[in-house]
């Protein structure tokens, strides 16, 4: 049962009671022209006095006459209360008038004051927008003109490295192994950024077709077991054989693999582990995949806010980990493109599990 419906709210009569007294002390509550309540207050109250006597006369058996009346308001003083309706309604009448003329003006201030702020706020979102428009605009930009220059690089290095142009020395070539590296590196931010800037404008795009995700996850372990060797950590992919086929974009979801993987080789300690699982026994329509590490784990505060772009659990001038901080936005918008969904647990450490869903193609194809 609902005992609020019960109980009696004191507060509120109390308020009435203050309003009223309120009210009462001011002049509107009096103005008969400005506060049409009062008015109305003493037309409504003029019948009391009349009635009243004409009550008085009757049941006295007297007729209606001038000597009768006064000789019944000798008899009878407390009838100058009921000759008094007629102004104490008015002012009741009045002071719910002032009241409610009270409320009016807050109302009417408080709306121009919601107008005001509304303005500003649309003018401040308005600002944002264009500003964001601008940063998108600068970030397509800057990340094309750093390509455009560094692909001539990487093509020089490579063209260097190769000894077409001449025998090189060992110490050479250990200047070139490392420029390629960097250059690399750079590239790798570059189309962090620019996949940005894309998804920003609506223009990332995936294209879903039947991929064998054990390939992808193979084609990724590769691409980073020289990554793993030099840190020590041992990079193992446990998915099963037989695997459904995932409905995805082979491209994206290897980008995704891969930037899952190299976070947690280099958010990792020597002599560390890392692999990659898929929970098979989940019989619906999509499949959980799982990327393990037994690294330095994220706190359970952070958790949420390593999917926001350029978030960095460490993002101090002194950190010790490379990267922009955009690859986990990437990769969440990716899944986000393919109906799945990404998210992550872990412990502080002991090392962090990143989950991530996609479509199985059976049920795709019975669908
Ligand atoms: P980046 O690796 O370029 O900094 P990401 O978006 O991939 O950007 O990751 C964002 C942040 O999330 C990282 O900077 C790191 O602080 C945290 N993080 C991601 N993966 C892991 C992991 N496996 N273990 C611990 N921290 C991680």
């Amino acid at each position: 049962m609902d005992n609020s419906r019960l109980s009696i709210d004191f507060a509120s009569f109390a308020q009435v009671v203050r309003e009223f007294i309120r009210a009462i002390g001011q002049r509107r509550t009096y103005n008969l022209f400005k506060n049409w309540y009062c008015f109305f207050g003493i037309l409504w109250g003029i019948p009391i006095p009349f009635v009243t006597l004409g009550i008085d006369l009757f049941s006295s058996g007297l007729n209606v006459t001038l000597t009768n009346i006064k000789h019944l308001a000798s008899i009878h003083p407390f009838q100058i209360i009921f000759l008094l309706h007629p102004l104490f309604f008015g002012v009741v009448f009045g002071a719910m008038g002032t009241i409610r003329q009270t409320k009016q003006q807050k109302i009417e201030e408080f709306e121009k004051n919601l107008i005001k702020k509304n303005l500003e706020l649309e003018l401040v979102n308005k600002k944002l927008k264009e500003l964001d428009r601008l940063k998108s605009n600068f970030l397509s930009m800057v990340s094309h003109e750093l390509r455009t220059p560094l692909t001539t690089i990487q093509g020089y290095i490579s063209f260097l490295i190769s000894e077409k142009s001449g025998s090189l020395n060992p110490g050479q070539k250990e200047c070139l192994r490392l420029s390629e590296e960097s250059a690399i590196h750079l590239n790798h931010l570059i189309e962090e950024l620019l996949d940005l800037s894309k998804i920003e404008a609506g223009e990332f795009k995936v294209n879903l077709r039947p991929v064998d995700i054990l390939e992808v996850a193979e084609k990724a372990k590769a691409s980073l077991q020289i990554l793993a060797n030099e840190q020590g950590i041992t990079l193992e992919n446990s998915l099963p054989k037989g695997l459904p086929l995932v409905l995805a974009d082979a491209e994206r979801i290897l980008q995704v693999i891969t930037n899952l993987l190299e976070n947690a080789i280099k958010f990792n300690r020597a002599g560390g582990k890392v692999s990659i699982a898929a929970d098979t026994s989940t019989q619906n329509e999509k499949i959980v995949f799982c990327i393990l590490d037994t690294g330095i784990g994220i706190t359970q505060d952070k958790l949420d806010r390593i999917f926001d772009k350029f978030y960095q659990v460490d993002s101090s001038g002194k950190r010790k980990y490379g990267g922009c901080g955009l690859g986990l936005t990437i990769s969440k918008r990716i899944l986000e493109m393919h109906h799945g969904r990404i998210w992550v647990e872990s412990t502080v450490a002991k090392g962090s599990k990143f989950y991530f869903e996609l479509l199985t193609l059976n049920k795709n194809a019975n669908s």
